[in-house]
């Protein structure tokens, strides 16, 4: 996988390439930023491009796109000698993966100590281990060692305690990686102690142009993406058949009508039946009355939900600009209610009341 297969994130990519092709990687990298955006991705890159022995680290002077004004880039890694595929595959034994205690010892990689039950968190016993174990050891057959702790935020107070000793003071040639969706659950100490690389959410139109490429119709692909939050892994884990489900709910909402009260309750009752069917209907509803905005502003940018562009120019004929604001501050409130663990149903009804009846 070369380099440039990490979409939309320029400057964390141009930042490490240069840094490899420099040699001036760090000892401790913080990756933050939403799941999904290509942060594992990336460190893996790093890590095989490092080792790879398929030629020269640098690439030549022109390099290919993305990494700007002719600086000096890493080649992309061949992705067919033994260290770069035993990367790929997580088993070169100078890239030191961690996770998760349940998720290592689920795949062999781990056993905790006196056969207590296996935890959520990434454990103290882990970071010892990997202090004690694989980093008192030289390196086996790499140039440069890796570790990257994968989701870093798992790893508990005293596991990144444990941790803040190596992080400032590394062994020679080795790199720890800390990827995070949540960096900010991190201690400042840890966080202080990386160089912290920003991955920001991608483009809608990026991911939509990923899935197309992945086979989807465009029809499936715009959908996924507009939902995505900007998260390529989230939209390619989606299945085409549920989105098209959640779509014609939002249809439903659409057609409620102000005085069948009956109308509404059941609604509220049939989406609200889980959290997590009650919290995809609101980031619908949330979309859709951005498309009315959309259509009311005559704008020349395609609408979100295709399918629903008839109901929405519709809907944005018959409602003012200032009433479809109001709706959808009611669904942003709804949203967040549901994050504080309001019942769902009750979060869908008094979010219709207010549309309705003009509540607060
Ligand atoms: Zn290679």
């Amino acid at each position: 996988m070369p380099f440039s297969s990490l979409i939309g994130q320029d400057r964390a990519r141009g930042a490490l390439r240069s840094a490899l092709a420099r040699a001036t990687l760090h000892h401790a990298y913080l990756f933050g930023g939403p799941a999904g955006v290509g942060k594992a991705t990336l460190a893996r890159l790093v890590a095989q491009a490092a080792n790879c022995e398929g030629g020269p680290l640098l690439a030549p002077p022109e390099g290919e796109g993305g990494t700007g004004g002719g600086k000096p880039a890493a080649r992309d890694p061949c992705e067919r000698c033994g260290p770069c595929r035993k990367i790929a595959r997580g088993t070169h034994p100078d890239v030191l993966l961690v996770s998760e205690e349940r998720v290592m010892a689920r795949a062999g990689r781990y056993e905790p100590k006196a056969g207590r039950t296996p935890s959520r968190d990434i454990v103290v016993d882990q970071v010892r281990d990997l202090i004690d174990g694989a980093l008192a050891l030289k390196r086996f057959e790499g140039r440069w060692r890796f570790v990257i702790l994968d989701p870093a935020d798992a790893m508990n107070v005293q596991a990144q305690n444990a941790l803040l000793k190596t992080l400032e003071e590394p062994p020679e040639q080795t790199t720890l990686v800390l990827v995070s969706a949540k960096p900010e659950l991190l201690l400042p100490t840890v966080r202080s102690r990386c160089a912290q690389v920003a991955f920001a959410p991608l483009d809608p139109a990026v991911v939509a142009e990923r899935l197309r490429a992945e086979g989807r119709s465009a029809e499936e692909a715009r959908l996924a993406a507009s939902l995505s939050g900007g998260s390529l892994g989230w939209a390619l884990a989606q299945d085409p058949r549920t989105l098209a489900a959640r779509e014609a709910a939002v249809a439903a909402a659409a057609l409620l009508d102000p005085d069948d009260a009956a109308s509404w309750i059941a609604f509220a009752r049939d989406r609200g039946e889980d959290r997590e069917s009650a919290r995809e209907c609101l980031e619908l509803l949330e979309v859709y009355l951005r498309d009315v905005l959309v259509a009311q502003a005559g704008s020349p940018v395609g609408l979100a939900l295709e399918d629903l562009a008839p109901r929405s120019r519709a809907a944005a004929a018959a409602l003012a600009p200032e009433e479809v604001l109001r709706r959808l501050e009611g669904v942003r409130a709804a949203s967040a209610a549901l994050k504080q663990n309001a019942a769902p149903v009750l979060a869908l009804e008094h979010m219709l009341i207010g549309w309705f009846h003009g509540a607060r």
